[in-house]
């Protein structure tokens, strides 16, 4: 049966990547006989615009039933007026809980041709492959209780609780596990046991995961702030990081940057079946929506992450990736990843030359 991908190209530069995203789709279904469906719906500020809601009970339940879904971003200065409740990010932020989307895989890959776009060394990042694991549903973005409170003299007092039940860590840790027996066979989880009760349990939950199934994965644990420094410091010591949500949040961030072309990055969410919801790490970045310069590749190695989680066509996706590595040694860039002896490219140029570097 055909494998349904739900289209969600969102605001902003979203639908300019996307076009060329489902162009690389499009030609592995049609040249390549791989069986898939793609729909298409609204999600963010485009939503909102249409429909007065971010994400609209049409595109959740298109949602449910795919088998992925593949993203552009959501945002922009337009809806920013509007009340938190309501704003683009809200869909977003709606899909990953509404889908139980636990787990955020975002790898940090430099490749050799861009090494020189890293603020880092070229040495220190040249080659770099990092997969970070983030707990992407649970934590102190969701525990409760969480509130600004008056105290008894009057004064505000803000406050936020951090939980993770011993269910939440087993689950994002055996997919963590699991990354790292099919990658370098290395996992560094990371934590502040020294300080945070649940981190203590954090701890000890993935340790004995790794003892009684998973022998053959070499498993350490580093406190958030020396994985931080570690990061800048010596980042291909990782293999497979795991992390909770805020740890994730902030350290991903870090080693994408590590990079130095957030144009360039992927991404992915998964349920417990490997259901998936795929997007660049980017915003909508509307400084440069519709002029036609915008970086596709993250979306369509989004693409590629897409095949290889969801859809089991790992031939496929290395194909993607084989192409996207052939039109940066043919010396085509986009904008954010030009530089000099390089040939300048639209999107769509680049988006173009993938698809033909794909036969
Ligand atoms: P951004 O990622 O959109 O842009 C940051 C900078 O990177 C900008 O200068 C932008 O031009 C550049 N950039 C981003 N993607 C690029 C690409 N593919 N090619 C070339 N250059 C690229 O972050 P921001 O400016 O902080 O946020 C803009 C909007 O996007 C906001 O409304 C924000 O809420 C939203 N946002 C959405 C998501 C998402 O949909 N997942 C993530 C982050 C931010």
């Amino acid at each position: 049966m055909s494998k349904k991908i739900l289209v969600l190209p969102g605001d902003g530069i979203g639908p300019e990547i996307v076009a060329e995203a489902v162009k690389v789709l499009a030609n592995l279904r049609d040249a390549h006989d791989l069986d898939i469906d793609l729909d298409e719906a609204l999600v963010g500020g485009a939503a909102i615009d249409a429909t007065g809601g971010p994400l609209p009970e049409a595109t959740l339940e298109l949602a449910k039933e795919a088998d992925a879904i593949l993203l552009g971003a959501v945002g922009g200065p337009k809806w920013e007026p509007l009340d938190i409740s309501i704003r683009p990010e809200k869909g977003l932020l709606g899909l990953r809980s509404e889908l139980n989307l636990f787990a955020n895989l975002r790898p940090a890959i430099l490749y050799p041709q861009l090494a020189g776009a890293s603020s880092l060394k070229a040495d220190l990042v040249a080659g770099l492959d990092i997969m970070i694991v983030r707990e992407l549903t649970g934590g102190i973005y969701f525990g409760q209780p969480r509130g600004i409170r008056e105290l008894d003299g009057g004064e505000r007092q803000g406050f936020n609780t951090l939980v993770y039940s011993e269910s939440e860590i087993d689950r994002i840790a055996r997919v963590a596990f699991d990354i790292a027996k099919k990658r370098g066979g290395r996992l560094c989880s990371v934590d502040k046991a020294n300080v945070l009760e649940t981190t203590e349990l954090w701890r000890e939950v993935v340790t004995a995961i790794g003892a009684d199934d998973y022998p053959d994965v070499e498993l350490t644990h580093m406190y958030v702030d020396n994985a931080a420094m570690q990061l800048v410091k010596w980042p291909k010591q990782f293999d497979v990081i795991v992390t909770t949500n805020m740890f994730g949040d902030i350290l991903s961030d870090c080693a994408a940057m590590l990079t130095g072309s957030i144009g360039m990055l992927p991404s992915a969410s998964l349920d417990e079946r490997g259901k998936g919801m795929y997007e660049p790490i980017h915003g909508s970045a509307p400084d440069i929506a519709g002029k036609g310069s915008a970086n596709p590749l993250a979306t369509v190695l989004s693409v590629a992450m897409l095949l290889r989680y969801s859809l089991d066509e790992p031939e496929m996706a290395d194909r993607i990736e084989a192409a996207v590595d052939r039109v940066l040694d043919e010396g085509l860039r986009t904008a954010d990843i030009m530089s000099d002896g390089m040939t300048e490219v639209s999107c769509e140029a680049m988006g173009d030359a993938v698809v033909a570097a794909l036969s």
